[in-house]
């Protein structure tokens, strides 16, 4: 089945082109003409239409958490994200016990290819390999150094799914690790993490490639000991992520990160836990009791951010509200560069000719109207 959408602006991969028709040819992206073509048209009117969003650092969403271990709840998660203009998407576990990991692997791994709703691109491990200083509301009790052995067990166990592994580079054997695992096709992660610049450019150079939502969990910037954030701030190829709900990071340094590596090197994520899309009250983080209220999720002991509970479409309003990012730039960090950031690219991110056709609908205002998947409609606001 062919049809075209009719827009009034369509986010290409070279940037935003006003107007025009875009073709989806059973299932997939066709090209994009400005001359009407014989088939069905869609109107859009003043919607505009972008690849579908990219969350790469989601730990649950609609009371379901990845370490529950339950394919029917991360199968609902997928689903209720399609609302948010998410088609793709990493879950996202926490530090818990090499058991406990091997299973929430198993769980994903096994049912992967039946999930319903936004697709799953892989799993990110978030730990266990980090340090106590910068836990955040990682679990302390089960911190250890980097292992290889583990990450061949959690990969055996989640089918090849893992494609992402978070360390803190202070580890001895960071540099060794991260050389290993990126050879074996996992993308190693810096975070959590009390690292010197040094300790962290090592790693970058052994090929790690991302920083784990920058400035939250890390070392800061001292003129002396410029730390995490002086090595993600200062080295061209690495990403940056940044969880851009308003209590994070200010909007300003939220800034300087996307002035220091462009748009193409700043990833939006949510890092969203099992309370996203839920009214505030009382959860849980993996072990760990969270309050949910006034748009932050807080451990009840010690008041540290405990994920959050923002949703990957109000990131892309949140940063044009502030006026730090174009609509265009937005959408760049929440689809292409998330995309790229975690060598899922070839999968998602872009409106590209024979890719499949997931996309969103956006209104003036950058609402979600519609998401589909495979060119077929599977949300309407
Ligand atoms: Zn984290």
């Amino acid at each position: 089945m062919t049809y075209a959408l009719h827009a009034d602006t369509f986010y290409l991969p070279n940037g935003p082109v006003r107007g025009g028709y875009l073709l989806v040819e059973d299932g997939k992206f066709g090209i994009h003409t400005q001359e009407k073509p014989d088939c069905e048209i869609v109107e859009l009117g003043a919607a505009s239409v972008a690849p579908g969003f990219v969350d790469t650092h989601i730990h649950g969403y609609v009371d379901h958490d990845v370490m529950d271990c339950n394919w029917d709840g991360v199968n609902e998660a997928s689903v209720a994200l399609l609302a948010n203009g998410v088609t793709s998407w990493l879950p996202t576990t926490l530090t818990a016990t090499t058991e406990q990991l091997e299973k929430a692997c198993a769980m994903i791994g096994d049912n992967a290819d039946r999930c319903e709703g936004a697709r799953i691109q892989g799993i990110f491990l978030e730990g266990p390999f980090f340090t106590l200083k910068h836990k955040g509301a990682q679990n302390p009790a089960y911190l250890c150094a980097p292992d290889i052995e583990k990450l061949h067990l959690w990969q055996k166990a989640a089918h090849g799914l893992v494609k992402k592994i978070a360390i803190a580079p202070e580890y001895e054997n960071a540099a060794e690790f991260t050389a290993q695992a990126t050879s074996e096709g996992v993308v190693v992660a810096l975070g959590h993490s009390d690292a010197t610049c040094a300790q962290a450019v090592r790693a970058l150079d052994a090929g790690a490639q991302v920083f784990v939502h920058t400035y939250n969990g890390m070392s800061g910037l001292h003129h002396r000991e410029p730390g995490m954030v002086g090595a993600a701030l200062t080295t061209p190829e690495s990403y940056a992520e940044l969880i851009c709900d308003g209590h994070h990071v200010n909007p300003v340094a939220a800034s300087i990160v996307m002035n220091a590596k462009g748009y193409d090197h700043t990833a939006l994520i949510t890092d969203c836990m099992c309370a996203g899309g839920m009214p505030d009250g009382d959860y849980m983080l993996g072990e760990l009791p969270v309050v949910v209220a006034n748009g932050t999720a807080r451990l009840k002991e010690g008041d540290s951010l405990a994920g959050s509970i923002l949703k990957l479409d109000q990131a892309v309003r949140n940063v044009i509200d502030w006026k730090i990012a174009t609509p265009a730039q937005a959408i760049e960090m929440a689809t292409a560069s998330a995309a790229r950031a975690n060598n899922i690219d070839d999968a998602c991110g872009f409106i590209k000719p024979n890719r499949m056709a997931d996309f969103v609908v956006l209104s003036p205002d950058f609402e979600v109207l519609a998401t589909y998947l495979g060119g077929e409609k599977v949300y309407s606001a």
